[in-house]
């Protein structure tokens, strides 16, 4: 026993700590052997690379660029590249063992990876992220590749940046390389379907949810958090599926009709919003302002704006009894155990929001192809894949008499440790 203990890291870093402690939580649950243990504690790879750019003023400035793969075991490492002041080593390598789980529990053939530069990008001309973005491609370039790493954006990152490396490491190779990253704008092989993949995947998982507990979407009420990408493509599939929306909200604040929301005219706001807010919308919208949606009269909770704002101080006014993360890590743990000890239901976020990972693998796979799906072809598969991810989570939970995380984890470290397992190491 103590020897086991003393095999087991640490990080001074809360995320990687985090996430190294929840695999070890779920990885003794399942009984994994301790081989395994320690070979998926740790990462395949991690890379430092500094890129020197000439900013606008003459200067240079060198900056701290990484990329880790975590696991390659299921297949090419997949994860996104962020730009921000927080980026590091630990905190890529946390953020690609969650890719690992997500890519396994979504059973796409993905291993785990995550990139990023330390940054302050929204200081930083166009020009000047374009030098920093081309140098890291070209730094990286070795570790890229349709069978081995297989980037995306993430946060402050978009088409633009995809289009950069891309074209970096398609000049370095002499030829065009589109399935070394997904992400990609529709006119420059992206995939179509791709924009409303997370969201659509979201609510798929609502409406699942709804399903397993025997209850009827057109009677159902729920509240959206975050009118973002995600959010707005959640509330909007909910919508047409019949799922009364009493609440959504933005950085402008929440909006509240025990009525319902009127969903196209949120979008039309938003649309004509020089930010893309909802900014005024109380008076447009036949609806009025509420201090927080998350407290808003609805069985259904659709967080999916940002991290940590299901919490300790707000946990307890929450009225719903489901709570679907659309948003990465919008509870915190000790949250968690507040809203377990009052029954309310999570499922998990790397479950209800991989509708984003599995729309890249579609991506990726047309471009291994040449081929370009119809939006109807992409939507029904996924559709299709992230039932089947549900009831599959559903169905372990239920059996093993675990929340639905704890659930998620274990099968997703089972699928990546049966593959170590098959596959061996090499000597
Ligand atoms: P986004 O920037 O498009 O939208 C975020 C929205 O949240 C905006 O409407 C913003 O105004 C709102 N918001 C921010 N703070 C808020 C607060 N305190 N209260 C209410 N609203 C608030 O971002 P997104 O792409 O929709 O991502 C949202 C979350 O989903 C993030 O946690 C992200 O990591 C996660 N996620 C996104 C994708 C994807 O494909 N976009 C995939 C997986 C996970």
């Amino acid at each position: 026993m103590k020897q086991k203990q003393q095999k087991r890291r640490k990080s001074s870093n809360v995320l990687l700590d985090t996430a190294l402690q929840e695999f070890y939580g779920a990885a003794d649950e399942m009984g994994l052997s301790e081989r395994l243990i320690s070979i998926l504690s740790h990462s395949e790879r991690r890379v430092h690379v500094s890129i020197p750019v000439e900013m606008d003023d003459g200067s240079v400035e060198v900056f701290d660029g990484y990329r880790v793969q975590h696991s390659t075991a299921l297949g090419p490492s997949k994860g996104g590249i962020r730009y921000d002041t927080e980026v590091d080593m630990d905190e890529c390598e946390a953020l690609a063992m969650l890719m690992t789980w997500k890519c396994s529990l979504a059973g796409i053939p993905y291993g785990g990876g995550k990139g990023g530069i330390c940054c302050d990008p929204l200081n930083m001309s166009k020009r000047e992220k374009e030098k920093l973005t081309r140098t890291y491609a070209a730094r990286i370039e070795p570790i890229l590749g349709r069978w081995s790493d297989v980037p995306a954006p993430d946060m402050n990152t978009s088409g633009q940046e995809m289009v950069w490396i891309l074209d970096t490491v398609s000049k370095m190779r002499g030829h065009l390389e589109p399935s070394i990253l997904t992400g990609k704008p529709v006119a420059f092989w992206g995939s179509r379907g791709r924009n409303e993949a997370t969201g659509r995947g979201v609510a798929t998982c609502g409406l699942e949810l709804m399903k397993a507990i025997g209850r009827n979407p057109d009677t159902a009420t729920a509240a959206v958090q975050g009118f973002g990408n995600v959010g707005s493509y959640t509330a909007k599939t909910l919508n047409d599926a019949g799922v009364k929306i009493v609440a959504i909200s933005d950085i402008t604040g929440s909006y509240y009709s025990s009525n319902g929301i009127d969903i196209r005219k949120a979008f039309e706001a938003v649309h004509k919003h020089p930010k893309k807010l909802l900014e005024g919308f109380d008076k447009i919208g036949n609806c009025e302002k509420i201090e927080n949606d998350l407290y808003a009269d609805a069985e259904f909770l659709f967080p999916c704006a940002r991290d940590g704002v299901i919490n300790r101080k707000t946990a307890g006014k929450i009225k719903a009894r489901y709570i679907i993360e659309g948003a990465n890590g919008p509870t915190t743990p000790d949250a968690e155990e507040i809203l377990q000890a009052s029954g309310v239901m999570i499922v998990p976020d790397f479950l209800a929001n991989s509708g984003g990972v599995i729309g890249s693998y579609f991506e990726w796979a047309q471009n291994l192809q040449g081929a370009f799906w119809s939006e109807e072809e992409y939507n029904s598969r996924l559709i299709h894949i992230m039932k089947g991810n549900f009831r599959r989570v559903w169905d372990y939970a239920e059996a093993k008499k675990v929340v639905m995380r704890r659930a998620a984890t274990m099968t997703a470290i089972q699928r990546v440790a049966d593959v170590v397992e098959m596959r061996g190491m090499f000597l």
